[in-house]
């Protein structure tokens, strides 16, 4: 892994080369509140962009609220949802998380870590993307994008996205957690494609571990 020199270096650099929150953010699937910004999480997981939106307006059609949405049953729940895939699944989830967050938060979505993960259906990632665009937590969220350039640049050493998301909280400079999930998820889209890197062009090139055998 780099060391906390490069580490701040390849935060600095990419503070300069990649678009951050203002030009690019949109909230999670741009739902305007944490319910629905909770479930668009849920519905997003292993399903395309396209999907995931298909899927998330068919279910804010029948109901947008936790309790409106516990009326529905499984079944409903599942056939509005079908485009996002994994629908039975995510169906019991989408009812559980209501029922949960009704009974222990009285339908106000809780605005830390601890509480949103205690929720069922919410993991790390959803959290960390709800904290950071519907309260306005700075933290790094970790997606597939920021997983995969975070330990090909060697930031990060981890096989999942959230030990990423762990080992980035502890080494990326504070600085750089108001906009870092920005600038790292646009590096994995524009530059660091997970098929083909486009390394002569990245702004990090000279210190990305991936890319060593390149420089010798
Ligand atoms: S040098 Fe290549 S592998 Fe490393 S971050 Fe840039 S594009 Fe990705």
């Amino acid at each position: 892994m780099l060391d906390e020199e490069q580490v701040e270096e390849v935060f600095r650099r990419l503070s300069e080369a990649m678009p951050g929150r203002i030009r690019c953010a949109k909230g999670p699937k741009g739902q305007p509140d944490a319910f629905r910004s909770c479930i668009a999480c849920m519905l997003s997981a292993q399903s395309l962009d396209r999907n995931t939106a298909a899927a998330t307006k068919a279910l804010f059609k029948l109901a947008r609220t936790p309790r409106a949405m516990l009326k529905l049953d499984e079944p409903t729940i599942a056939a509005a949802i079908k485009p996002a895939g994994l629908y039975n699944m995510k169906a019991r989830n989408i009812r559980a998380f209501c029922a949960a967050l009704l009974e222990r938060h009285g339908d106000v979505v809780p605005d830390t870590r601890e509480g949103l993960m205690a929720l069922p259906g919410i993991g790390r990632k959803c959290a960390d993307i709800v904290l950071q665009f519907t309260f306005g937590t700075d933290t790094i969220a970790v997606d597939t994008h920021v997983h995969r350039v975070c330990n090909r640049i060697g930031l990060t050493s981890a096989k999942t996205a959230d030990r990423t998301a762990e080992q980035l909280e502890a080494r990326a400079p504070e600085w750089a957690f108001h906009e870092g999930h920005f600038w790292l998820i646009q590096l994995g889209k524009r530059v660091c494609k997970a098929r083909s890197p486009q390394c002569p062009r990245c702004p990090v090139n000279d210190l990305c571990e991936f890319a060593a055998p390149l420089r010798a």
